[in-house]
């Protein structure tokens, strides 16, 4: 029991070698009868096997999720189950087609070149057919999100500043050093507003799915540089799907942190714990789409500063309505590059920056991370090939009128223009919280309120407030429904008459809140509760497909309630 260092590992030595002897022993005898080709083919076998089961369990997607996605595959084919399955989706799909794409009397659609072209009358003529289909009135400010602003007369402004560049592509600065200017001042004005230093940087882009794409293409490749084989992206639930396009376009895998019930915030401790050695980026949102709520961007900061890992805001829904805010007189903590741990920001001129569709800014703190969002072809025939983002050729004139929205509108018209989104949501927030029955998620500081029920299915407001003409976004994972306030919402009596109907409509489904879900509502409720969801792709796929059909549908009686429904004109009980 008083052995010496020495000898104690003089002993162990001597274990060792012990059960080394054994062990070749065991294996020796265990060998003893078989050929020297059986050994092999055993081995070879043996290192085979090993390296499929580990490719089995250890993939992309988890083995729960595909195991999940055989069974229902398997389901599909059961005679009668499957055929029964694909009649039901069939009919989903027709019955959509015809909601959708059901034109008006007399129209029919063009498949071929005119052999002769229209002259420039008769094309304006036509245009003006196309747009007796609209029948949601955005412009009455009945529709969540969609046109911010859409004023009259900055179109006309932007209608002229088009013209001008019309013809110009930043792919060629040489040619149009115009837009080249004026873009690199929008990416300039954007990162002044959002604190980045001397260093800071970006680019312009279509829009803030392409900013999202970039932000992870560029941390995934800095993260490959890192030595991170499957690169993740930690990022809260209430994140925008645009980081499931960017994972699975870029080959990354998507860790969704759930969020505080109350509060509608992610979960520091759970995105704290969810931080791996395959961790290429965490993301907050400032604010999040479906309830409008900021994530403790201040916390998780630290964690990104702590563990050195990229950190993104996406602040492409409200970042032009944040930047003004404190000028506006409301207090928010901050969000942007004042915190050293926030490395890149998205942020969408063509939402609360009011400039048209097809514009929007990420940035990041330094140069160092842009250029992991380049692209370069060294050895391309058609020469070295460098471009910035997604595209190749983009519209210089969208950039231009881009550009002339910011500076028509300054800081004063940015910042009475958030005074007045900001100011419009607080009191629609009031105002529902205000009515028995109905529930706002956490506590909105910025211009989206959502609005559930724990007494009635929330999706018989949504076709109450549809019938009233309004149209607004229908959330799941909880169901709910919100309104984006948008400039048009800050017209005298809108914001007053949308509270006045939820309040009415509510009383009615008060009465009796146990009754069933009708019509689109209850689509919404049942497409939640399908457990197998590529069956939901499925359907997605046809509306997508729909979208582009040129085929004339036959309007029946009974699908008139319907088509009038997904306009958001008619009752549909
Ligand atoms: C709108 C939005 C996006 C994506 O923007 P698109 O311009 O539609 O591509 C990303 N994040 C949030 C929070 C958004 O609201």
């Amino acid at each position: 029991l008083c052995l010496s260092s020495q000898s104690a590992s003089e002993v162990y030595k001597e274990m060792l070698l012990l059960y080394a002897k054994e062990a070749r022993n065991y294996i020796n005898s265990q060998c003893a009868g078989m050929e020297p080709w059986q050994i092999i083919a055993a081995t070879l076998l043996t290192s085979l096997g090993a390296v499929w089961v580990k490719g089995f369990f250890f993939q992309q997607e988890s083995l729960t999720s595909r195991i999940k996605k055989q069974f229902f595959r398997l389901i599909r084919k059961i005679p009668f189950v499957g055929t029964s399955i694909q009649n039901q989706l069939n009919k989903a799909l027709d019955d959509m087609s015809v909601s959708l794409c059901t034109l008006k009397e007399g129209m029919s659609y063009t498949k071929h070149l005119p052999a002769q072209g229209l002259t420039q009358e008769q094309v304006l003529d036509s245009i003006r057919q196309y747009q007796t289909l609209n029948e949601v009135q955005w412009s009455k400010g009945k529709v969540s999100g969609a046109v911010y602003w859409g004023d009259e007369k900055l179109t006309e402004l932007l209608v002229k500043v088009y013209g001008e560049f019309a013809w110009s592509n930043p792919l060629h600065p040489e040619i149009f050093p115009g837009v080249r200017k004026m873009e690199a001042e929008v990416v300039r004005m954007t990162c002044s507003l959002f604190n980045g230093g001397l260093d800071s940087c970006g680019t312009v882009t279509s829009g803030g799915t392409e900013s999202i794409l970039m932000a992870c293409k560029a941390y995934r490749d800095l993260a490959y540089e890192r030595g991170i084989r499957h690169p993740e992206i930690i990022a809260p639930v209430s994140v925008h799907a645009a980081f499931d396009k960017a994972a699975h376009y870029f080959g990354m895998k998507l860790i969704h942190i759930p969020l505080d019930k109350k509060t509608m915030k992610v979960n520091v401790q759970a995105m704290k714990r969810a931080i791996s050695k395959n961790t290429a980026m965490l993301v907050c949102s400032a604010p999040q789409f479906p309830h409008g709520i900021i994530d403790p961007i201040v916390e998780i900061g630290k964690l990104a500063e702590k563990y050195n890992i990229p950190f993104h805001v996406d602040a492409c829904l409200g970042g032009f309505l944040i930047v003004f805010m404190e000028k506006a007189g409301f207090k928010l903590e901050p969000f942007d590059f004042r915190l050293k741990g926030v490395t890149s920001i998205s942020a969408d001129t063509h939402k609360y920056g009011y400039a048209p569709k097809g514009s929007s800014v990420i940035l990041y703190r330094n140069k160092n991370y842009r250029h992991y969002q380049y692209f370069v072809a060294p050895d391309w025939q058609g020469g070295i090939y460098a471009s910035p983002s997604m595209a190749g050729s983009r519209p210089g004139g969208i950039i231009a009128a881009c550009w002339a929205t910011m500076i028509h509108m300054g800081e004063s018209g940015y910042v009475e223009a958030t005074r007045k989104v900001v100011q419009t949501a607080r009191s629609i927030a009031a105002g529902i919280r205000k009515v028995e029955g109905v529930f706002v998620f956490g506590n909105p500081e910025v211009s989206v309120v959502a609005i559930g029920s724990h007494i009635f299915d929330i999706f018989r407001l949504s076709n109450a407030l549809t019938s009233k003409g309004w149209n607004l976004n229908t959330l799941q994972f909880p169901s709910s429904i919100h309104i984006c306030v948008t400039m048009l919402h800050t017209m005298p009596g809108v914001a007053e008459q949308f509270i006045r109907d939820v309040k009415d409509e509510v009383a009615v489904i008060m009465k009796n809140p146990k009754e069933k879900t009708t019509g689109m509502g209850a689509v919404y409720g049942m497409a939640q509760t399908i457990p197998d969801r590529s069956m939901v792709t499925e359907v997605s796929c046809g509306f997508l497909d729909c979208l582009y059909s040129t085929d004339i549908f036959k309007v029946q009686k009974n699908h008139t309630s319907q088509r009038n429904h997904m306009n958001g004109n008619s009752k549909i009980h």
